[in-house]
């Protein structure tokens, strides 16, 4: 008899379960629906793949991305499992061989997209369907950030009469906000689900955040440490990409980019490309990646602030699948916050969405550009934001890793506050940047008209870099003693002002000192987060090794990492195993994986270790 951890290692090549995963295993093979919240990276998907090989008849999996699909049923089928997908891109040769495949019951896991639910229920209805799972199930809720309206037809396909009996139902998703989850268990109509929510820390990335104003040569110089790692670039827009895009490809990056502007071939190629290495470095909109399962994403660059909290965990998790160190680096100027004020107040009028939600989504982006600016732990804030509980410092971010000192700035702050409160008077209020001028008493043109060289504050900060001033108003607005308004263009009202101007409490700050630049991932200890990376691993065997699985993946056409995740090449470079045996042990190896590449990799390992 097949049980899970049987499952587990035959097929997946592992040896432990990761948090959370057993428990949602159980629970669908109970058949209780589940609702599970897991950070990207997590495993989710072995969550219902276990259960669905476990259990009689096919699963369906309705999954948002084609990208996605292709990806986990070529990796399925490499681990020799029936696995298919039904969506567009499929020719019609295609289409009839899945047809037939299903007919004679060789298929456990059928991938759909939510547009072709309808379509595909003939096909279906003959079939024994013990479970349907939803994976990124956020995209039923328009309060998370990837809304789809096929997603509320799906609670109606279960429901239909397709099925015999009604399918255990279980839903995925890296979102975790509580008003999301109520309504993925209310739109899919969920019956009791198990829910359950992992912790969203991934302690192999590491988080930093760099305030400046020129951010083409942060990025060249982030690239710089970088040679061959793999990673991404996200831009805000499609115009940001291709300047982003031009700027590398002249700089000699092995570079491609990613948009909804580019035509669809294009677009496949260039993902290809990209997750077949053949390409280092993708510039993307956020267009890119939901679903793209690729493991040795060594970096995220964003190359602009995203809207809100989730996006970014979600984009930047897409780093270091494989457990492997990973860096997420935000680039971040005040232009940003505009860019995406700009974008929530626009687009989603034309759709005519209501005010509520673009007021939300307004509230999300002061969160996003609270993290951007502070001076506290960055991982502490994204965990905060997920209510996870965490220490007050990770030691594995830039601002942990940034020497502070306490600075106390009440008086800095006071001094900003009375600008703020002078201009009121005068019934009128500005942005930072206008504020930051009265202050440091600038004579520009606006300032001079405005006759506000005559305000008692003109000029009190003359000897303060501007660079200063605005780092603490940014502070003042994360204790809520300023605040941001949200109008065409945010200006500064006055807050909770009165202990800071009674003096009751001092202001302190934290404020960078010097600096410190990490090194480089490559350098850096591998991390913990998987027990079995840790150990020296041998560059020149290694590098081998991914030669041999390039190798195998361009003649099966798939991409290296389907073949072996750099993870379990890297187990092989420490465990050196000499026989099909020991090749067993490697981490991600399963039965199928084993007969089809073990002789290839020993044989390889084997030659590097006489030769
Ligand atoms: P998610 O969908 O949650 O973002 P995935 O299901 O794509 O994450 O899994 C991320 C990676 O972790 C994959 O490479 C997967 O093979 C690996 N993985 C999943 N479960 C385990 C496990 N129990 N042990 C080791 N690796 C695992
Ligand atoms: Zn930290």
């Amino acid at each position: 008899m097949r049980d899970k951890y049987d499952i587990l290692k035959n097929i997946f090549g592992y040896t432990e379960f990761r948090r959370g995963q057993e428990e949602v295993i159980d629970a669908i093979l109970s058949r209780r629906d589940a609702l599970a919240v897991m950070p990207t990276g997590a495993g989710k998907s072995l969550c219902y793949q276990i259960p669905a090989l476990l259990m009689p008849g096919m699963t369906i999996v309705i999954s948002p991305l084609i990208s996605l699909m292709k990806d986990q049923v070529n990796a399925l089928r490499e681990s020799g499992c029936g696995a298919a997908f039904l969506n567009s891109s499929l020719t019609s040769a295609e289409y009839h061989n899945v047809v037939n495949a299903i007919s004679c019951g060789e298929i456990k896991l059928l991938y759909i997209a939510p547009e072709r639910l309808q379509k595909a229920a003939g096909l279906i209805s003959g079939a024994n369907v013990p479970m349907v799972v939803v994976d990124e199930a956020h995209c039923a809720s328009q309060w998370g950030h990837d809304f789809r309206t096929s997603y509320l037809e799906i609670a109606d396909f279960i429901q239909s009469g397709i099925f015999k009996t009604r399918p255990v139902t279980a839903a995925f998703t890296a979102t975790a906000t509580v008003k999301v989850r109520d309504d993925i268990e209310k739109i899919l109509g969920l019956k009791k689900p198990f829910c359950i929510t992992t912790g969203f820390d991934r302690p192999n990335l590491y988080f930093e955040v760099q305030k400046i104003s020129e951010k083409r040569a942060a990025l060249l110089a982030c690239l710089q440490t970088r040679g061959e790692l793999s990673g991404i670039i996200y831009c805000a827009t499609r115009k940001a990409v291709e300047e982003v895009f031009e700027l590398l490809v002249a700089r000699g990056f092995s570079a491609t980019r990613y948009h909804a502007g580019l035509a669809d071939r294009e677009r496949r190629k260039n993902q290809d490309d990209f997750l077949y290495d053949k390409k280092t470095v993708m510039v993307a909109t956020n267009a890119f990646g939901m679903g793209i399962d690729k493991s040795n994403v060594s970096f995220v660059i964003h190359y602009n602030m995203p809207k809100n909290i989730e996006s970014y965990y979600q984009e930047a998790g897409r780093a270091g699948r494989d457990g492997a160190s990973a860096d997420c680096i935000l680039l971040y100027n005040g232009q940003d916050v505009q860019i995406n004020k700009f974008l929530i107040t626009h687009t989603e009028d034309e759709n005519g969405a209501d005010p509520k939600l673009v007021h939300h989504n307004l509230e999300l982006l002061k969160y996003m550009t609270f993290y951007a600016t502070t001076g506290d732990c960055l991982r502490k804030r994204l965990l905060e934001y997920f209510s996870d509980e965490t220490a007050a410092l990770c030691g594995h971010c830039s601002n942990c890793l940034t020497e502070f000192e306490d600075a106390d700035v009440s008086l800095e702050g006071r001094k900003i506050v009375s600008c703020v409160y002078r201009l009121k008077e005068r019934n009128r209020s500005f942005g930072k940047t206008m504020i930051i001028d009265i202050l440091r008493g600038s004579k520009n043109e606006k300032i001079m008209s405005g006759g506000f060289t005559t305000l008692s504050t003109w000029g009190i900060m003359k000897d303060s870099k501007a660079q200063t001033i605005r780092a603490v108003i940014d502070f003042l607005i994360d204790e809520g003693i300023l605040l941001l308004d949200d109008g065409e263009y945010p200006v500064l009202t006055m807050g909770n002002a009165g202990p800071l101007l009674r003096q009751e409490k001092p202001l302190v700050m934290k404020l960078p000192k010097d600096r410190h630049k990490p090194e480089p991932v490559e350098t850096r200890l591998e991390s913990k987060f998987n027990d079995q990376l840790a150990g020296e691993v041998d560059p020149v065997l290694l590098d081998q090794l991914k030669k041999l699985r390039r190798e195998i993946a361009t003649r099966e056409s798939v991409p290296a990492y389907i073949v072996f995740a750099d993870a379990a090449l890297k187990d092989m470079c420490r465990k050196k195993p000499m026989s099909l045996v020991q090749f067993s042990g490697i981490n991600g190896v399963g039965k199928v994986k084993l007969e089809k590449y073990g002789e290839m990799f020993v044989d390889a390992i084997r030659d590097y270790d006489l030769g």
